[in-house]
C-alpha cells in the first residue's frame, strides 16, 4: 500500500489563531482511495528547516503533498526551496506570466513585478492550473514517488487536488475502496469492549478497528479496504454483525447515530411520547432530545424542577420522601418520573437527580450519585449510578444515562432485546 506525508507550510500556522486545515480535508480525500497518511509536518517560512523537511519527506513516503507558500511574496519560499530539495532547477514559463496579465488585466489593474516569481515551474514538473488564485500547482514525478505542491487557499487547492492530482493518485494506488463504520456502545467501558471484541475484529485483516472513548459512550470505528466498494461495504457489515451479536443491546448505534436520535427513532416509530423530570442535568436531555429535528412528534414537556419547592410544586413530589431520604434518592427519583408522567399525560416519563459536583458530595452520597428514574403505565422504577468526572462530565453523562434507560426500557417491552447479559 501506498504512504503519504503532507506538509503545512506558512509561519501563520504555529500561531494560536490558525489552524491546518489543508491537512485534514486531504487525509479524508487520500484515505477514500486507500492511501495511509502516515506524517504530517508544519513547517513555518524558513528556509533551512523546510528544505530539510522536503528532503526527509521525499525519501520516506511515496507521495508527499505540501501546501501553502507559493504566494508573490519575499516570504513565500515554496517554490524555491522545493526545487533545491530535490536538486531540481526552476524553469521559466512565459505562458504562466502571460496568463498572469491577463488575469490581472481582467481585475483592472497591471501586474505586480514580484508576480513573475509565480511564472517558475519545477523542470520536469506538471503543471496544475488554478482557475481560482494567481499560484499554479506543481506535481512532480522523482522515480516512483509523487510530490505534489499546492497553493495555501482551501478554495484554490481543493479543486486542484479533486482534478488534476486524485485521479492520478487513484491510478497508481490501483482500485482499492474504503468504507467506514461507526457503532456507538453504553453501558461498557473501554477495555471491557477491547476484550469482548478483540478476537473478532482480530480475524478481519483488511478491516481497521479502533476503539475510541467518547464523552459518555465507546465508539468502534471500522474502516475496509477492498476491491470493490460492494466488498467492503459487505465485509463491514459482516463484522460489525458479529460485534453486535457478541455485545447485545449495549451497542446502541450501527450508523454513527447519537443517542438521542435512537431513542427518537424509537419513540417515533411505536408512535410514543416522552416527559422528563430534570433536577442536576438542568435541561440537557431536553436539549439534546429536541436538537433533533421532527422532536415533536414524542417530546412532550420538560420540568426542570433544581429545587426542593420546585419538585413538590411542579412535580408533586411528597415533602415527606425528600424529608426522608433526601433530594438525591431513588425515592425521589421514582416521585419525579410518577409526577411528570401524570401531569403531561405521556406513555414514558424519565428523570434525573444527582450531584454534579464538585462541591455538595457527602461520604454517603459522593459527588457523580446519580438516580435516574423511569415511569410507565404499567411501572414506576430506578437505577442509581456513580459517575466519573468533572461537572460538565457528570452532568453529560448523566443525560446519557437516562435516555440509555428509556431505550433499554423501551426494548425490553418490545422483547427486541438480545444480549440479556448487558440488560439493567
Ligand atoms: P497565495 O497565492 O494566496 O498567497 P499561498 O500558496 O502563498 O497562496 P499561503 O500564503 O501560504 O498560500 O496561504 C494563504 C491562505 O491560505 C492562508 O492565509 C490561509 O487562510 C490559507 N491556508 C494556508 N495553509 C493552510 C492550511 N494548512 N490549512 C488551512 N488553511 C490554510
Ligand atoms: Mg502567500
Amino acid at each position: 500500500m501506498k504512504t503519504a506525508e503532507i506538509i503545512a507550510i506558512g509561519s501563520e500556522l504555529l500561531t494560536p489563531t490558525r489552524t491546518d486545515t489543508n491537512s485534514l480535508w486531504l487525509t479524508e480525500k487520500l484515505n477514500e482511495i486507500g492511501i495511509e497518511v502516515m506524517l504530517k509536518t508544519i513547517v513555518g517560512d524558513d528556509k533551512s528547516r523546510l528544505e530539510e523537511t522536503i528532503r526527509d519527506a521525499v525519501k520516506r513516503s511515496d507521495i508527499v503533498i505540501s501546501t501553502g507558500g507559493l504566494g508573490p511574496t519575499e516570504d513565500d519560499i515554496t517554490r524555491t526551496i522545493s526545487a533545491k530539495a530535490i536538486d531540481r532547477e526552476l524553469a521559466y514559463h512565459v505562458e504562466i506570466e502571460a496568463d498572469l496579465r491577463e488575469r490581472f488585466k481582467r481585475w483592472g489593474r497591471d501586474m505586480p513585478e514580484t508576480n513573475k516569481r509565480q511564472a517558475y515551474v519545477i523542470e520536469g514538473a506538471q503543471i496544475l492550473p488554478n482557475p481560482n488564485g494567481s499560484a499554479v500547482g506543481m506535481s512532480v514525478e522523482i522515480g516512483e514517488k509523487f510530490f505534489v505542491i499546492l497553493p495555501g487557499p482551501p478554495r484554490e487547492n481543493q479543486p486542484m487536488f479533486l482534478d488534476f492530482v486524485l485521479p492520478k493518485l487513484r491510478e497508481s494506488a490501483g482500485e482499492i475502496f474504503v468504507k467506514r463504520k461507526i457503532l456507538r456502545v453504553s453501558g461498557i467501558g473501554e477495555s471491557a469492549v477491547d476484550e469482548a471484541i478483540a478476537p473478532i475484529y482480530k480475524s478481519y485483516q483488511t478491516v481497521d478497528t479502533s476503539i475510541l472513548f467518547n464523552k459518555s459512550e465507546i465508539e468502534i470505528h471500522l474502516t475496509a479496504k477492498a476491491d470493490t466498494e460492494e466488498n467492503a461495504a459487505e465485509i463491514l457489515e459482516e463484522l460489525a454483525e458479529k460485534i453486535v451479536e457478541k455485545l447485545g443491546i449495549a451497542v446502541f448505534a450501527t450508523n454513527g447515530e447519537l443517542m438521542e436520535e435512537i431513542v427518537g427513532e424509537m419513540l417515533k416509530s411505536s408512535g410514543k411520547t416522552l416527559s422528563i423530570a430534570e433536577s442536576c442535568t438542568g435541561g440537557l436531555i431536553s436539549q439534546r432530545l429536541t436538537d433533533i429535528s421532527g422532536s415533536s412528534a414524542y417530546f412532550i414537556e420538560s420540568a426542570i424542577t433544581y429545587a426542593n419547592e420546585a419538585k413538590i410544586k411542579t412535580l408533586n413530589v411528597a415533602p415527606k420522601i425528600i424529608e426522608t431520604y433526601g433530594a438525591v434518592s431513588k425515592e425521589v427519583a421514582e416521585a419525579m418520573a410518577k409526577g411528570i408522567r401524570e401531569k403531561s399525560g405521556t406513555d414514558y416519563a424519565i428523570s434525573i437527580t444527582g450531584i454534579a459536583g464538585p462541591t455538595g458530595g457527602t461520604e454517603e452520597k459522593p459527588v457523580g450519585l446519580i438516580f435516574v428514574g423511569y415511569a410507565d403505565e404499567n411501572q414506576v422504577k430506578s437505577f442509581k449510578i456513580i459517575l466519573p468526572g468533572d461537572r460538565f462530565l457528570i452532568r453529560w453523562r448523566a443525560s446519557q444515562a437516562g435516555l440509555d434507560y428509556l431505550r433499554r426500557q423501551i426494548l425490553k417491552q418490545q422483547n427486541l432485546q438480545t444480549g440479556a447479559s448487558n440488560q439493567r
